[in-house]
Order: C-alpha cells, then sequence, then structure tokens
C-alpha cells in the first residue's frame, strides 16, 4: 500500500469511527447510499414518500425528528445535480447528545471505491457495513484449485473472489479398459496427468501475471491431497510466481466454489501476512532502540523534532492514535502556544492549562489532527509512513509504551 494511500486509510477510519459513535434515541438515523447511476430526481421521490410515510409515526419526536431528517437531506439533494463519480454517502438525523437533547447532524461521505447498491436506511444507528468493507486490504492474491480432473484458477481483490479460468482434463479414471497392458494404462495415464499439470500451469501463471508484480501479494493453492502437493512439487508455475505461493490448503471441490472455499480455509494465513509485515518494521524499531546507536526515536515531541529535520526513515504511527495538536493564545497576556490532546469520538473538548506566562485563560486559535500533522512533515522530507495496528504484541507496544509513535532514523540526531 502507497504511503497516500496508508493515510488516506486512516482517515477514512477515523471517520467511520465518527459515524459509528453516532446513536439516535429511536430510528432516527437515515443513511442513504447513492451510487454514480442513480438518478437524484428518484431518489428526492423516494424520501418525499418517506416523509409521507412518516406520518404515521406513533411518537411525536421520532415523528418530527425523522420528518425534519428527511426534509434536510432533500434540501442537501438540490446541489447534488448528479451523484459524484464514486457516488455519495448522505448521513442524517437526530443524535443523541446526552442530557436528553438531540442535534439534528449531518455528514457527507465521498467512498474510496465506487458504490454499487442504492439503499435507504432508517435506524438508531447509522449504516456503515458497505464503507467497513471497504477497509478491507486492497490486495490481491493469485487462487488455484485442482484436482486430477478439474482446475479453476481465480483471483481475490480485497474481499471480492473474481473466477478466471477453468479446465478439465481427459486423464483417465484408475479403471483400466480390458486388453491394455498394466504398465501401458499406468505409463499413459500419468503423462496424462503432467500433461494437465503443466496446462494449469500455463493457464494460471497467464491469469496472475496480468496483475501488476507488486500488487500480487501472494499465491494460495487448494485441493485434495496429494494432489496439490504433486503440483506444487513439480514447479509448474513461472518461477516468478513460484517464490510467491503462501501455502497449500485442502478444499473438496475444484470449480468455482473451490476459489471460495480456499479463500476461506487460508484465512488465518491472510490476516497473519498483513501482521508479519508490521512486526518486521516494528521489530527493526526495537533492534535499533536496543542497539543504542541513536538510530530510533518515540514518543511526540522527539518524533516531531527529528522529522522536521529530515532525519527520519521511517514513521510508525499506531492505527489507534488519536490526538489533536492545539494552536492556543492566552486570552490575557497574549501568550501563544501550543498543546496535543487526545480526543476520541463523543467525548468533550478537554479542558486547557492556564497560560504558562500570567495563568489566564486560554482558547484554542486551531487544530489539526497529530497524524496529519506528522505525515505532512514525513512527507516533505520523503519518509516512509507505516500504519502499525494493536491487533498484536509489538503493535499493542507502539500505542501503550511509546505514545502511539516512532522513528527509524537516517542518522543520529541529538535530539
Ligand atoms: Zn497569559
Amino acid at each position: 500500500m502507497a504511503e497516500s494511500d496508508a493515510h488516506k486509510r486512516y482517515e477514512f477510519k477515523r471517520q467511520l469511527e465518527e459515524l459509528r459513535s453516532k446513536k439516535g434515541r429511536g430510528t432516527e438515523l437515515i443513511s442513504l447510499y447513492i451510487p454514480q447511476d442513480k438518478q437524484i430526481f428518484d431518489v428526492v421521490a423516494q424520501l418525499r414518500d418517506e416523509h409521507g410515510q412518516a406520518a404515521n409515526i406513533k411518537s411525536k419526536i421520532t415523528k418530527t425528528n425523522v420528518q425534519s431528517a428527511l426534509e434536510s437531506l432533500m434540501s442537501r439533494l438540490r446541489y447534488f445535480p448528479r451523484s459524484p463519480k464514486r457516488g455519495v454517502i448522505l448521513f442524517t438525523g437526530a443524535v443523541d447528545i446526552g442530557g436528553n437533547k438531540t442535534d439534528l447532524q449531518s455528514f457527507t461521505v465521498e467512498p474510496p471505491e465506487p458504490l454499487i447498491s442504492y439503499k435507504y436506511h432508517c435506524d438508531s444507528a447509522f449504516y456503515l457495513e458497505p464503507l467497513e468493507d471497504m477497509l478491507t486490504d486492497k490486495m490481491t492474491y493469485g487462487l488455484l484449485v485442482l484436482d486430477r480432473r478439474e482446475a479453476t484458477v481465480g483471483l481475490l481483490k480485497g474481499k471480492h473472489i473474481e473466477t478466471r479460468d477453468h479446465m478439465t482434463s481427459s486423464v483417465p479414471g484408475k479403471q483400466r479398459k480390458g486388453g491394455q497392458s498394466a504398465h501401458r494404462f499406468q505409463q499413459l495415464r500419468l503423462i496424462a496427468i503432467h500433461d494437465f499439470y503443466k496446462r494449469i500451469g500455463n493457464a494460471a501463471s497467464k491469469v496472475f501475471m496480468t496483475v501488476d508484480h507488486k500488487d500480487l501479494e501472494a499465491v494460495l493453492i487448494g485441493g485434495p491431497s496429494p494432489t496439490k502437493e504433486e503440483f506444487h512439487d513439480g514447479e509448474f508455475l513461472h518461477h516468478e510466481l513460484e517464490k510467491k505461493i503462501l501455502g497449500l490448503f485442502d478444499v473438496s471441490y475444484t470449480d468455482e466454489s473451490g476459489l471460495f472455499e480456499l479463500v476461506d480455509n487460508a484465512a488465518d494465513a491472510l490476516i497473519n501476512l498483513d501482521v508479519i509485515k508490521e512486526k518486521k518494521y516494528m521489530e527493526r524499531f526495537l533492534k535499533k532502540l536496543v542497539g543504542d546507536n541513536g538510530l530510533a526515536a518515540y514518543g511526540e515531541e522527539e518524533v516531531r523534532q527529528n522529522l522536521q529535520m529530515g532525519s527520519v526513515e521511517v514513521l510508525l504511527l499506531s492505527e489507534d492514535l488519536r490526538r489533536e495538536r492545539l494552536n492556543t493564545k492566552c486570552t490575557q497576556c497574549g501568550y501563544a502556544d501550543a498543546v496535543t490532546v487526545t480526543r476520541r469520538p463523543g467525548e468533550d473538548k478537554p479542558e486547557l492549562a492556564p497560560c504558562k506566562k500570567c495563568k489566564g485563560t486560554v482558547k484554542v486559535t486551531d487544530s489539526t489532527d497529530v497524524v496529519d500533522e506528522l505525515s505532512t512533515l514525513a512527507d516533505q522530507m520523503s519518509t516512509q509512513i507505516v500504519f502499525i495496528s494493536t491487533d498484536f504484541e509489538e503493535g499493542a507496544q507502539l500505542m501503550n509504551a511509546f505514545g502511539g509513535m516512532a522513528a527509524i532514523l537516517r542518522y543520529k540526531t541529538s535530539v
């Protein structure tokens, strides 16, 4: 995943987190998924219809809230003569803000991938499943399932499986016909099996080579034993692809349904693949840290200063990092300062410490997300950014012991 993609993914994840934190008191939150090819006119017509039906809602408060949300949506759709390229999602509703109060809030999300289906959804929470699906890794995997009679080739892109090729063999069964010598029969059978493996290898290589080399993460092979092992040992795939074989998995079907079975059975191996990559970066950082050669930095201040100097080779950011950098100004003496605060969706703004100079009250002049701030610095200095999940020990350690950020340095600095 390219650096800017990693950052976009983080932004998107954070946006989802905020939407997920919103709750309605009744079924008052509306989610509207509009694909590019959907006529806005039709959407408005449905909303008008829903508005009419909402008149039957028994609770007066719910009725008012739903109708206000629908009115707000209809007026926002005036600004969309047509849906954007990848479609658009509008969220609107009376959000519970505590203290027996609600607030009509609206959010617009442009999806990172094209929307496929139109959806109108009204519930006590926003409907986020299609967006959450888009968060899953977009790496491509080569899929191959085979036995001696049939083989299917496909690709796994994100969560989507595409069947690309299917072939059957003329390998004779184990029973020979009368009149044939047992030895001759066995020989012909082995030749036919070998030929079929060769055909499979060529067809699969052709399909997998259509994927950009750096985007093809791994190749998964499935089938009954010992067929898949035989195929693997014979090295029938292109040699570049042989290196990418992640593993052999038992599956009982070798048609299209076998591809789905293969992905299910390889799920653990696939999850580990992501973790392994992140783990390698964390190990590199920890090794430098223990090595005490000054090539590791951690904690916000140290990392920021190194970034500004351009000394950071790799910036490691925890996916759980939720911090804001606030620029402040004293209301009495005008002293300007900057502080970092932790803030999660739904939490109140934290109280600010009094002015360092005169103990007066300070106010926030502007704020930036710390990840955005550091990513911008990193981009300017050609620093590689890697986001680290907390799903494994060293990843959790980055968040808990190193303040959620660490750096592998190009050279030693005096920071
Ligand atoms: Zn002051």
